[in-house]
């Protein structure tokens, strides 16, 4: 009896190994299936397939595992000859989809029908997407996952500490944490960055791909110090996007911003003599015109983020984390952003920008304010080929720094 189970299991181990073998005669069999990832512009799925009836529909269905409400896979026709052979293939083409961050994994199946109505769903495969043109070495401390190809190994463990610095930060001082893995790819060079995106901005000096749970970032060895910023800048901005995800979540800018400036640490010497420079001058923008979008103006841009640290520093010193992780809260359930204050809070944007510009010693807004515009470190929401990702690019704070190194590695005739 023993013998005979041992004999059922290894027949059944069989045939779930090479689903190939065995395989009905009146069945559609496939022959060969192959994901080729060629980072960061495309991935050709291979597909080979027989039957005894024409096969007249080959479709790839597939899956990237991220941050979602509900599971979203999308289905593609193959392209392929009818017949009683077929080779069939799709070549996911990033350049009209928008790019996936490294290391991201894609479960794929396929669908093959022949002309007398078969049809078989092939058991679902992963592959990785990920950048081999690099020799990463991975150092982890959880939640934290760092790949890394350029520096030693303590440029790498700096920068870990860094995250980790941001995430004991987050957790003590507003109480957020994070709540899922986060990977960090330390591209050696803005220039290996860009050559890793998408469709890059010129100065990108970072993303973080916030639904995927991973950041990739240009830095060099002997740009350290503007490194450890910009991760926590931008780890921050994924812990908070985790903590507050749902159907509505949507912060008011200065509140995402300000916690990833505050996550930073102390306040930049640069960003806070501009803040102080605004109050001496009377010259702030109000809390409303800081909820959206932020001034293209780079100047103006370091007042918003000085600004929205000040505020979420004033918030967290006068109410404490409890009332933060309320707010947060709230907004994840889907609030307006008066609305949301209110409840928290018991005032609204008008309310907290009086508070606060009382707090630093000034009267009413004065008005008009000066204009604001369209600026970069905002969720971008995408959908092409019903493959939604949401990404927040780099910040001013991350960019500036970035520019001005950019800047001058070019006069020193790089
Ligand atoms: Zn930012």
């Amino acid at each position: 009896m023993k013998r005979l189970c041992l004999l059922i299991i290894l027949a059944l181990v069989l045939i779930a190994a090479f689903p190939a073998v065995g395989v009905a005669q009146d069945e559609i069999a496939v022959t060969f299936s192959d994901a080729a990832p060629y980072f960061p512009h495309r991935i050709t799925f291979s597909l080979e397939a027989e039957s005894s009836a024409q096969i007249t529909d080959v479709d790839i269905e597939y899956r990237v595992e991220k941050l979602s409400l509900v599971p979203v896979s999308c289905r593609v026709d193959a392209d392929f000859t009818p017949g009683l052979r077929v080779e069939a293939s799709w070549d996911w083409n990033m350049l009209e989809t928008g790019g996936l961050p490294p290391g991201s994994e894609i479960e794929y199946w396929w669908i093959v029908e022949d002309a007398v109505g078969r049809r078989i769903e092939t058991p679902p495969r992963t592959v990785s997407f990920d950048d081999l043109r690099y020799d990463w070495r991975s150092l982890t401390s959880a939640p934290i996952t760092l790949y890394w190809y350029r520096g030693d190994h303590s440029f790498a463990q700096e920068l870990m500490d860094a995250a980790h610095e941001a995430l004991g930060r987050l957790a003590e001082d507003t109480g957020v944490a994070l709540e899922r893995v986060v990977r960090i790819y330390v591209y050696g060079s803005f220039d290996d960055l860009r050559g890793a995106l998408i469709y890059p901005y010129e100065w990108t000096g970072g993303m973080a791909f916030a639904d995927h749970g991973t950041i990739v970032i240009g830095i060099a060895p002997e740009n350290l110090s503007w490194g450890k910023s910009a991760i926590r800048h931008e780890l921050a901005h994924l812990v908070v996007h985790q903590a507050t995800f749902g159907p509505y979540g949507d912060l008011p800018r200065w509140l995402d911003e300000g916690l990833a400036v505050y996550a930073e640490g102390v306040l930049q010497l640069g960003l806070l003599q501009r803040l102080n420079e605004a109050i001496s001058e009377d010259e702030l923008f109000s809390v409303r015109s800081l909820a959206s979008s932020f001034p293209t103006d780079p100047e103006q841009a370091r007042l918003c983020y000085a600004e929205s640290y000040s505020l979420v520093a004033f918030l967290l010193s006068e109410y404490g984390r409890e009332k933060m992780l309320e707010l947060l809260d709230v907004f994840k359930g889907g609030s307006g952003y008066d609305d949301a204050l209110m409840e928290g809070y018991g005032f609204d944007m008008d309310g907290l920008n009086e508070l606060w510009r009382a707090s630093l010693g000034l009267g009413p807004q004065p008005t008009p304010e000066a204009p604001g515009g369209f600026f970069t470190c905002s969720i971008a929401r995408k959908t092409g080929g019903g493959d939604e990702r949401g990404l927040i690019l780099l910040g001013a704070l991350l960019l500036l720094p970035a520019m001005a190194f950019a800047l001058h590695r070019a006069r020193r005739g790089r």
